[in-house]
């Protein structure tokens, strides 16, 4: 374990979030950032990544509504950015990036798992096996670079986003998505000890990723709050239904989007979702 001071203000003036016997989560007096302190250091956080297996299952049950969740992020950079080179990272088996090449990208993928990254790479995907702190990235390169659920896993958030920025073309955008702690410390306070993961190293609110982005350079286009679009097949899930049924049920990616949208009236956001330039 390692202690670290604040990532985004440097300083280690912290209250305690939570306490239990798995982590320790406190929040940075100076900005606000919430995050696991002490924590895994490197060696640790190798262990835990040398076992980490997606669901692969799951995944495949729910591609059609992966699918719906990859066209819409595609649709929403396109505001931006209408074609070029695109660096997925954290980019598993490589669904998105399949999506995005579909659509005529030039795709490219940094994964973890060597595993993930095998499979993704059958695929015909240029994939780098490691962390985005060892990959090496040619300055300016990238029109678009995206990373869904991956910055609260990052040991320094700010190095990678500013390893990010130098990647990207001038005028390039970063698109991501995180867990968003607004949601889960208003409405989920009982149960965040289920919410909060070990391996999440970070926990950001719209405040605290805002601030970080500009730390790094980026102009925010971008940032809202929404319910998680891949929860559908998950609940039905839980709920008893099958997963060969989630597979083949016609009408879930139709229910998908106005479900969706109630669920965001109820105030049930929680992702953040962020678009922001260089
Ligand atoms: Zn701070």
């Amino acid at each position: 374990m390692e202690e670290v001071s604040c990532d985004i203000c440097g300083i280690d003036k912290t209250k305690n979030i939570v306490s239990s016997d798995k982590f320790n989560i406190v929040q940075c007096q100076g900005c606000g950032l919430v995050y696991m302190n002490p924590r895994p250091d490197k060696r640790l956080l190798g262990e835990y990544y040398a076992n980490y297996y997606s669901d692969l299952k799951g995944h495949y049950e729910e591609e059609r509504l992966y699918k719906c969740r990859f066209k819409e992020r595609l649709d929403a950079i396109k505001k931006y950015k209408n074609g070029g080179r695109l660096l997925d990272i954290g980019c598993g088996v490589g669904f998105f990036l399949q999506s995005a090449k579909e659509r005529k990208w030039q795709v490219s993928g940094i994964e973890l798992s060597s595993l993930s990254a095998d499979i993704a790479r059958s695929s015909g995907v240029d994939v780098f096996t490691g962390s985005i702190e060892d990959a090496d990235l040619e300055s300016g390169s990238f029109d678009v670079i995206t990373m869904w659920h991956v910055i609260e896993h990052l040991q320094r958030p700010s190095g990678a986003l500013k390893k990010i920025y130098r990647a990207l073309k001038k005028g390039g955008v970063l698109a991501l998505e995180t867990p968003n702690m607004d949601y889960y410390f208003k409405f989920k306070a009982d149960k965040l000890n289920d919410v909060l993961r070990r391996e999440h190293l970070y926990n950001f609110s719209s405040r605290t990723l805002t601030r970080l982005l500009e730390n790094s350079g980026f102009t925010v286009l971008n940032l809202e709050q929404k319910p998680s679009g891949t929860d559908l097949g998950g609940m039905l899930k839980k709920y008893g239904v099958k997963g060969y049924l989630v597979k083949h049920l016609p009408f879930l990616s139709v229910i998908r989007e106005p479900l969706m949208r109630f669920r965001g009236l109820l105030g049930q956001n929680e992702v953040i979702v962020a678009y922001a330039k260089k």
